[in-house]
């Protein structure tokens, strides 16, 4: 089928040539014709990448009435990158319609400059839910004639918690409206919003539903916990032209990941949330111009990501929610493209893959983090081949008698050999010695999951838990960054009403003595001492051990602090969770083993 086909007119389809496509994609086919012959809702299940902003962007062109000021369609996307990305395709696809005025609204930006391109008469406006409320709240917009309104990745959308700021907004719009949706997946909550905002939409689906996108493969790599970082480097340098989102589950681990990957020599770069806005735009920048070839991003930072080669997603820690993973996964094998979903896991999250395989319906290839000897031929390849595709800069004809009158008495063999020796030799001496990451190729009753009863750990008591606001992983994240300590680093945390436990090796014990030693939080003393229990007894009472003992302080004296303090009033410590992470000292992150230093791209 061809784009005239669908029913699009002359200048819609003068831009379609313009921007080099040359056939509808499925959803454009499924989802055109519809929209553009009848006023009818939709729902949509479409993956981003798909071509569906085209799917709704050109029958909402075709539909409204260009001579007219009044502002007659409303997209919502979940992240500013999205609506700025829609903003765009949409002036795109309306380049050949005069008059049209497609506005941008998001956060982060002049409110006064957003509410004055509305008011010179858009037609169309692109807007993420949170600023869009505030402007009808500041009656800056008008949005009660609107004839067509689009829910774009509805999913994100509400995953992001933006459910009550959409009500909020559907309410101020006209019951006669077409809603449009468009989601990759179809949670339950987006089936609460079809119903709830639309009469009988009709639905299309572009693959089967809640499958990641075909062209994606699924990846995973069984390796210690501790291993995690190594093996990443590896997946990396397995791949030179790598072009890559890592996904970890924390903002602090997105920093510590990438700035570690950078001290390593990686054209690495951070996108989270703790990040201004003006560094999240630097970072997509570079990401964009393929500066920062590894991407390290926390999942809601990383939605609306919108580039379209990314060759790898890594998941360096899987998320708590299996949507999530089709989210991440999602980001490569776009437009067509092949891509590769990763999974860096350890044993304990082996659950994890079965489940996600049932929920995409797709298989993981199992997969071995490759040797250091494999990753230098790769590397070496890989610049035997560049070398090979080389093409000559004659600027450097004048240096040829000098650099000949050196290599004079070298052969064409030799002269190769030294060549590639330079690039070569940094990556076997670092991979020389190199371990087996993979997990079952270790002795695994030293590592990870056998940690926790062998005599390397410590277990200590902390007199905060359930009461304090914590859960297990809270507080593995309060401890983490409080301690400097990786995400391996502490084990075992069980968390009772108002205290809890935790390990770590035997060798953090004097950072934990010293770091906890007159450790206050608004007043409160938070007292962490050496617990005799080793983490078989749980939910055993008040921080006794089986004979009945009370523990041991890091120090050594008898706890007899604890109780005292903890009679003071929890809920100070439960909101000081900021001001100890303030108060931390910065953790320094270790340098990585040496690595050889990439040469950088510029
Ligand atoms: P989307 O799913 O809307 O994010 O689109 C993904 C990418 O595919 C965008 O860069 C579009 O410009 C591009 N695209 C959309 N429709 C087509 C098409 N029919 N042929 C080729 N590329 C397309």
């Amino acid at each position: 089928m061809t784009f005239e086909e669908l029913g699009l007119e002359a200048n819609m389809l003068q831009a379609i040539t313009d921007m080099g496509f040359t056939k509808p994609s499925e959803v454009q086919e499924k989802a055109i014709p519809v929209l553009l012959q009848e006023e009818t809702d939709l729902v949509a299940l479409a993956q981003t990448g798909t071509g569906k902003t085209a799917a709704f962007g050109f029958p909402m062109l075709q539909k409204i009435d260009i001579d007219s000021r009044t502002t007659q369609g409303l997209i919502l996307s979940p992240t500013r990158e999205l609506c700025l990305q829609i903003t765009n395709e949409m002036k795109n696809y309306g380049k050949h319609c005069k008059g049209l005025n497609v506005t941008a609204i998001y956060g982060g930006a002049s409110i006064t400059d957003q509410a004055k391109q509305v008011k010179r008469g858009a037609q169309i406006i692109v807007a993420t839910p949170g600023r869009m409320k505030d402007m009808i709240k500041r009656r800056l917009v008008d949005i009660t004639k609107i004839e067509y309104c689009v829910l774009d990745e509805a999913d994100e959308m509400l995953n992001m918690g933006f459910y009550e700021d959409i009500t909020d907004i559907l309410s101020h719009t006209p019951e006669e409206k077409s809603t449009w949706l468009f989601s990759a997946t179809m949670p339950k909550e987006v089936s609460i919003i079809a119903k709830k905002f639309m009469h009988t939409p009709k639905e299309i689906t572009v693959g089967t539903k809640n499958e990641g996108a075909t062209s994606v493969s699924h990846e995973y790599y069984l390796v210690n916990a501790r291993d995690r970082y190594l093996a990443l480097k590896r997946l990396a340098d397995a791949n030179p032209d790598i072009f890559s989102v890592v996904f970890c589950r924390t903002k602090r681990d997105t920093q510590k990941v990438a700035e570690k990957l950078i001290e390593d020599g990686y054209n690495a770069g951070a996108l989270h949330g703790d990040l201004s806005q003006n560094q999240r735009d630097l970072v997509m920048k570079s990401f964009r111009n393929k500066q920062i070839q590894m991407l390290v991003a926390t999942d809601v930072a990383a939605r609306g990501i919108d580039v379209d080669d990314i060759t790898h997603v890594i998941n360096y820690q899987l998320p708590d929610e299996i949507e999530t993973y089709t989210h991440r996964s999602g980001r490569t094998g776009r437009a067509g493209k092949e891509g590769i979903s990763m999974v860096i896991v350890s044993k304990s999250e082996t659950r994890k893959i079965k489940s996600i395989e049932k929920r995409i319906n797709k298989k993981f290839e199992k997969k071995d983090i490759p040797s250091g000897m494999a990753i230098c031929e790769v590397q070496l390849m890989s610049l035997a081949n560049k070398i090979h595709n080389t093409e000559i800069n004659h600027e450097i004809d004048s240096y040829l008698d000098q650099i000949n009158a050196l290599f004079e008495d070298t052969s064409k063999d030799e002269l190769i050999k030294k060549f590639f020796s330079v690039e070569f030799t940094r990556f076997y001496n670092y991979y020389k010695k190199s371990k087996d990451l993979n997990a079952e190729a270790q002795n695994s009753s030293s590592r990870d999951s056998d940690r926790k009863g062998s005599s390397d750990a410590v277990r200590f008591f902390i007199n905060v838990g359930k009461k304090d606001g914590y859960t297990w992983m809270s507080l593995k994240d309060f401890l983490r960054e409080t301690l400097s300590l990786g995400q391996d680093d502490l084990f075992k945390v069980d968390v009772m009403d108002s205290f809890s436990f935790f390990n770590t090796d035997k060798k953090h014990l004097t950072k934990v003595a010293e770091v906890f030693n007159d450790f206050m939080v608004n007043g409160r003393y938070v007292n962490v001492e050496v617990s005799e229990d080793k983490g078989r007894q749980r939910n055993r009472g008040r921080g006794r051990d089986r004979g009945g003992r009370r523990p041991k302080s890091s120090d050594g004296r008898r706890g007899e602090r604890r109780s005292r303090r903890s009679e003071k009033s929890r809920s100070e410590f439960g909101g000081s969770q900021e001001s100890n992470r303030r108060s931390q000292r910065k953790s320094g992150s270790g340098s990585g083993a040496g690595r050889p230093r990439r040469s950088r791209r510029r």
